[in-house]
């Protein structure tokens, strides 16, 4: 299949599970306790998957500058996640009182679109470069994608919006998904910017977003299970990476 259709495809998977984990929020009833393996699963895999596969290939493709764009793009979704917002879990929200002005979950809301649209970015810039390294992109995103959802709806409902808007979020983080998926497929000749770029976004997600949230879990557990993600990818590597 020709890479740029695959990652479409791909985006809008991940897009669904944006707006699947909105809908656990919106869906009082429906089972979320598993969401936090999701969390520590997709920890490990993306940090692995950011170190060993995304920054050699952003080496290769883009020479000496590339790990100065690595840090543009860690620091891009820093700014705009935990400067312009001072507070947000990356799981469910229980501090209502930090969320008291709606503005305050619609600039939580502003930065998750920028990293998700750096999400989008990452899958067709994967893609571009090689399948295998498009895959693993695919699957270290794919791992957050429904705690992402979760985390601003939940945000939404702390704020006291209805679950529609709530709702809305999700969708919203779905489309920057897709949005970024269109326009790297666009710009596909400026992947040498768009690879490392999504490095620093990867490594973010996972060491800053993600970690903190397993942390947060009492016991070694989770833990633990941060270790299985990363093993996870050195598998994948192992037995399907054809070199
Ligand atoms: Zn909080
Ligand atoms: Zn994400």
């Amino acid at each position: 299949m020709h890479p740029i259709l695959l990652s479409l495809l791909l985006g809008l998977t991940a897009a669904a599970a944006n707006v699947f984990g909105g809908a656990i929020i919106v869906q009082k009833h429906w089972e979320r306790s598993y969401l936090k393996y999701f969390v520590a699963l997709g920890a490990g895999f993306m940090l692995a998957t950011a170190i060993v596969e995304v920054f050699p290939a952003a080496l290769q493709l883009r020479g000496s500058s590339a790990p100065f764009l690595v840090l543009v793009g860690y620091l891009i979704v820093h700014f705009f996640e935990h400067t312009v917002t001072p507070h947000f879990h990356f799981g469910e929200e229980t501090h209502q009182e930090q969320f008291a002005h709606s503005h305050v979950a619609y600039s939580v809301l502003l930065g998750l679109i920028i990293h998700t649209f750096f999400d989008g970015i990452a899958i067709a810039s994967g893609f571009i470069v090689s399948n295998w390294l498009g895959w693993i992109i695919f699957l270290a995103i794919f791992l957050h994608k429904v705690p992402e959802g979760f985390t601003i709806a939940s945000v939404m409902v702390a704020s006291g919006q209805s679950r529609g808007i709530a709702w809305g979020a999700s969708v919203l983080l779905g489309a920057a998904t897709l949005a970024g998926v269109l326009i790297m497929a666009v710009f596909r000749h400026q992947v040498g910017f768009g690879l490392p770029l999504s490095a620093g976004v990867t490594i973010y997600v996972a060491a800053s977003d993600l970690m903190p949230e397993v942390n947060r879990e009492p016991g070694g557990k989770m833990a633990l299970v941060v270790f299985l993600g990363v093993g996870l990818l050195f598998l994948l590597d192992r037995f399907l990476h054809i070199r």
